[in-house]
């Protein structure tokens, strides 16, 4: 696929603002892998490998992972084959230093960022969303206990086993939140000075209202491209 062709979406929004949930939607959409930096920080810690294991320390504490663990993996993995049609970056860049290492990474290969989709949702509401939300370990698929409850309170749609992340409670949630406020909240300038970002209003709303609004967006770039 040519260069410019390629689908390069960024998706952010302070932790539970649903841009997971949106990513999968975008996914099955537009045929386009979903990167996800907190999936592959998982990953890399169920494996027990090293980046894992650097990285649990500040996972716990919901900060920040170093910006350079976090950008080597986005570097080496937007090279796979199966990023050559385009790509989701879900919670990546989340520091200006991640956004101009993205900048200059996809700079390189001639890509840019087709748009940035900010998901707006106000603090009382991320608590609720996050302290109710659990995933399924087979295929991902993330629901609310109380929103969007699952088939039973244990099991997903298929069949997988449903669990809870350990970093989805209120303490945690509260130093996601201020590392949010500090390091990536910033990112939304950024972003639209470079007249890249769209704001989707996330709060009080159901998925299917917020992925309805992410289409029409998307028809507007899709159809501009
Ligand atoms: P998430 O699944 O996106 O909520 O990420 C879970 C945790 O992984 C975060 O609280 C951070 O500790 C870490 N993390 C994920 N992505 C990044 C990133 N781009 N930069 C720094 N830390 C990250």
């Amino acid at each position: 696929m040519d260069a410019e062709k390629r689908l390069i979406l960024v998706l952010m929004g302070p932790p539970g603002c649903g841009k997971g949930t949106q990513a999968k939607m975008l996914t099955e959409t537009f045929g386009i892998r979903q990167i996800s930096t907190g999936d592959m920080l998982r990953e890399a810690r169920a494996a027990d490998s090293e980046i894992g294991r650097r990285s649990s320390v500040f996972m716990d504490a919901g900060t920040m992972v170093p910006d350079e663990i976090v950008i080597d993996l986005v570097a080496m993995r937007i090279q796979n084959r199966d990023c050559a049609g385009g790509f989701i970056l879900d919670g990546f860049p989340r520091t200006l230093a991640q956004a101009q290492a993205l900048d200059e990474m996809l700079g390189h290969r001639k890509l840019a960022i087709g748009q940035v989709l900010f998901f707006d949702v106000p603090d009382e509401e991320i608590v609720v969303r996050i302290t109710g939300r659990v995933s399924c370990v087979l295929c991902g698929k993330i629901y609310h206990t109380t929103f969007n409850p699952p088939p039973t309170a244990d099991t997903c749609a298929c069949g997988g086993y449903l669990l809870q992340r350990p970093d989805d409670n209120v303490t945690t949630v509260t130093s996601r939140l201020a590392a949010y406020r500090e390091s990536t909240e910033p990112l939304v300038r950024y972003y639209t000075d470079k007249g890249i970002l769209a704001t989707i209003h996330g709060g009080g709303s159901t998925i299917e209202q917020v992925s309805g609004r992410v289409m029409e967006r998307m028809a507007a770039i899709t159809g501009a491209r």
